[in-house]
């Protein structure tokens, strides 16, 4: 308790907007449920001071979540640091103007364009916004998984796969073809998402196609922790309905060869269908119902279990093969996620255990899917470890970075084990000792002279990270012998680097690149040779530039390793 109240007081007190700053800080918001008890006690409090005895009063009854918050314990520890990364690839994806809007009715076709926001949510609750991502555009085929996991939950799965597959279908999502059962594909393209309406709608004979509608809205509310309200776009509802030629053919085809479930109306099943197509919501909440998924089906802000886990696996299974309509196969060997476009621009994508995010930008590529939308996935994955199959890299994603608390705390035991192998003679402990001691060197006589701050860091970075302790002034003799050879020994060391990169792995060739800069930032500044040579050593790591980037910022914003 006192550690938890040291950390937001000055001079004995804190103050509502101290804590509020410090759970900000964290990713979390005076919405999240966790906290909530806190939160009303503070607000009653207004701007009092709040001494020791206040505080713990205050927090008493939430004082583990609180802690977790304070001590930075949730799943992504260093959330500034994650989200300075995610506003850093929303800037480099905006400038792309490529693509259309969809067309084929009025609300979309004049949709501003130029819209573009991005929003993140953990699993823990840690929200965080960049762009437009408060402006309510209907959901579209993103509307698809949820409304198979709301046939899956009301009408179980035997029922439901009697009527829809759950194949890739490889055709553009309107087409008319279904397997050779007559079933459609999957329930991501227009024919399987129909039938799946008519699954939901054949349930509930006594309701409306828009009291079923509500139903679904509801679950989505549910999902996206009700920080908005889930709304309806009549006007949308209109033009689907008056533009539905294709998907009038494709019921008629349902019916004619299958037949519909428990004969529902046929045009009851294309309401249900259009309706919640037509149902809005913003970026910011589908991003929040994207975090319930990766949570399991438990929202992060309220701690509803608003799905049950085994059905949130089925609905992400068939996200990932069917989500981003006939791209979905490269998606998938690209960006590795479960995720589910919409052609009003929205994608709506999940990373299991760890968080959920929603793009919105509306114009799309030749597929129907968000062209910014899907740059960001693609950038985003090749900087973090967020693809499903990172996982398997044995410790070599190319040093991709990964947010997740335990990471970082492997990160810290691996260096310690490091220590220990070096004092006891570890020949491969040895290697990382040299290739350390030769790559920082390398980088302090980047600009052409030696000095004093670099040796210091060099001789701080031995002994922190690996336990050596080499004297500045030893290092000055080392260091200038290098520099009267020229750019030879350089080249020397990124053939080096080269040669041995296969039997490094993610944690030591971080180490080096992360050495590196700390050397490059000696005075305070990156010169153009130190960030060349630190390009040519990331390069011989096989570390992708934007991960280079992204420790470069984090550097010049003063964190530390
Ligand atoms: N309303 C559109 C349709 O049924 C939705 C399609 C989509 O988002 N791909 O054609």
């Amino acid at each position: 308790m006192t550690q938890l109240f040291d950390a937001v007081a000055q001079g004995g007190v804190t103050s509502r907007q101290a804590i509020l700053a410090r759970m900000a800080e964290a990713g979390i918001g005076p919405d999240d449920h966790r906290i909530a008890g806190t939160c009303r006690k503070l607000d009653a409090l207004g701007d009092a001071a709040i001494d020791r005895a206040g505080f713990a009063e205050l927090i008493g009854d939430e004082l583990l979540t609180v802690s977790r918050i304070f001590r930075r314990q949730l799943i992504i520890p260093d959330w500034q640091d994650f989200c300075h990364a995610i506003r850093g690839i929303y800037d480099e994806v905006a400038p792309d103007r490529s693509g259309a809007n969809a067309d084929y009715i009025p609300i979309l076709r004049d949709a501003d364009p130029e819209k573009w926001g991005v929003s993140i949510c953990s699993i823990d609750g840690q929200r965080f916004s960049c762009g437009d991502v408060d402006i309510y555009h209907s959901i579209q085929s993103v509307s698809k998984p949820l409304t198979y996991s709301f046939a899956l939950l009301r009408e179980g799965e035997e029922f439901t796969s009697r009527f829809v597959g759950t194949e890739p279908s490889g055709r553009p999502f309107n087409a008319l073809d279904l397997l050779p059962d007559m079933r459609p594909f999957n329930p991501c393209v227009n024919a399987g998402a129909i039938m799946t309406a008519g699954i939901v709608a054949s349930g509930s004979p006594e309701k409306s196609a828009r009291e079923v509608t509500y139903d679904i809205m509801a679950m989505w509310s549910g999902l996206s922790g009700g920080i908005a309200e889930v709304r309806f776009s009549e006007e949308t509802m209109l033009s689907e309905r008056s533009t539905a030629h294709n998907n009038y053919a494709i019921s008629y085809l349902l019916q004619g060869r299958k037949g519909l479930p428990r004969d529902v109306d046929l045009h009851k099943m294309l309401e249900v269908y259009l309706s919640c197509c037509s149902i809005e919501m913003t970026c910011e909440m589908l991003s929040v119902a994207a975090a319930t998924l990766a949570n399991g089906g438990v929202c992060p802000l309220t701690g509803e279990q608003v799905l049950p886990t085994e059905l949130v696996k089925k609905t992400l299974a068939v996200m990932q093969f069917a989500g981003m309509y006939d791209n979905a196969g490269v998606f998938t060997l690209q960006v590795g996620l479960p995720a589910k476009s919409g052609v009003a621009g929205a994608i709506l994508v999940v990373v299991p255990n760890l968080m959920g995010f929603a793009t919105f930008s509306p114009r799309l590529d030749s597929y129907g899917n968000s062209v910014r939308g899907v740059a960001f996935c693609r950038k985003l994955v090749e900087r973090f470890t967020f693809h499903v199959y990172d996982s398997l890299s044995g410790g070599r994603t190319g040093c991709k970075l990964d947010p997740r608390e335990s990471q970082h705390n492997r990160k810290q035991r691996d260096l310690s084990d490091l220590k220990w192998a070096l004092a006891h003679g570890d020949r491969s402990a040895r290697k990382v000792h040299d290739l350390l001691l030769e790559t920082m060197i390398d980088i302090c006589i980047a600009d052409g002279d030696v000095e004093d701050d670099e040796l210091d860091i060099i001789a701080n970075t031995l002994d922190t990270i690996i336990g050596s302790r080499i004297a500045p002034a030893q290092l000055r003799v080392l260091s200038e012998a290098r520099l009267a050879q020229g750019s030879a020994p350089f080249d020397g060391l990124l053939a080096l680097l080269g040669r041995e990169c296969p039997t490094l792995d993610d944690n030591v060739r971080g180490l080096l690149l992360e050495a590196a800069f700390r050397v490059s930032c000696a005075d305070g500044e990156i010169e153009p040779e130190e960030y060349a040579r630190l390009a040519g050593i990331a390069g011989a790591l096989g570390v992708h530039k934007g991960i280079l980037d992204i420790q470069v910022d984090r550097f010049r914003r003063g964190a530390t390793l």
